[in-house]
């Protein structure tokens, strides 16, 4: 019944397709929860640091939303959600029946239950050693080549299972294609991870 008052800070809800890392191409429902403490330079959601600046939503508005779609995939996003305690919104939307995923930087003890966690490890905040155990993808956005030897130092911590994606940064992708293009196909145990969504023009 408690978790009936649950509220979050969300800067947007939305219908779409998931751009980026393994499940791209898969229509989902986004929630993007306000708050973030890591603080890249290169953040293309840099309106979402400040949580006090967006509006709380309780957990059965943002299910009831969520509802009006036919996927039943969800992703939790931010931000850094995981500033957050996420089991109340988890535990409603499992209840319903989505599958839950999760884009993280790590950096916040991961709470709640998913069926996917992507950890998006940032140099600005590293992951805590406990995050690195729960990813089952590893997305490391590659801004500069010399990102590529952090990266190798970030899979050798993540599970063998572990999906590992290189991303280009979005600014920085004429330069950063090519070079990632060339590496993975020397290092064959990471894939190619680029953002759709924009490419294709939708959220
Ligand atoms: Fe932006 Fe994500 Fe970095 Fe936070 S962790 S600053 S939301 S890119």
């Amino acid at each position: 019944m408690m978790e009936k008052t649950v509220q979050y800070p969300v800067m947007e809800a939305f219908y779409t397709l998931q751009g980026e890392g393994a499940n791209a191409g898969i229509p989902a429902f986004f929630i993007r929860l306000a708050g973030c403490d890591v603080g890249c330079h290169w953040c293309d959601v840099k309106e979402s640091w400040d949580a006090s600046l967006h509006p709380l939503r309780a957990v059965e508005d943002l299910l009831s939303d969520a509802l009006q779609y036919p996927a039943r995939n969800i992703v939790i996003t931010g931000g850094e959600p995981c500033m957050h305690d996420l089991s109340p919104l988890c535990n409603a939307l499992k209840n319903a029946g989505f599958n839950i995923w999760l884009e993280t930087s790590g950096s916040s003890p991961i709470s709640g239950k998913f069926d996917w966690i992507c950890l998006s490890p940032k140099k600005f905040k590293k992951p805590l050693n406990e995050s690195y155990a729960m990813a089952d993808e590893l997305k490391v956005v590659v801004f500069h080549k010399s990102d590529l030897t952090w990266a190798e130092q970030e899979a050798a911590r993540v599970r063998p299972s572990c999906a590992f994606f290189l991303q280009p940064e979005w600014e920085r992708r004429k330069e950063i294609e090519p070079l990632l293009t060339a590496y993975i196909m020397q290092h064959p145990r990471w894939r190619m991870s680029v953002q759709t969504h924009k490419y294709l023009g939708i959220p």
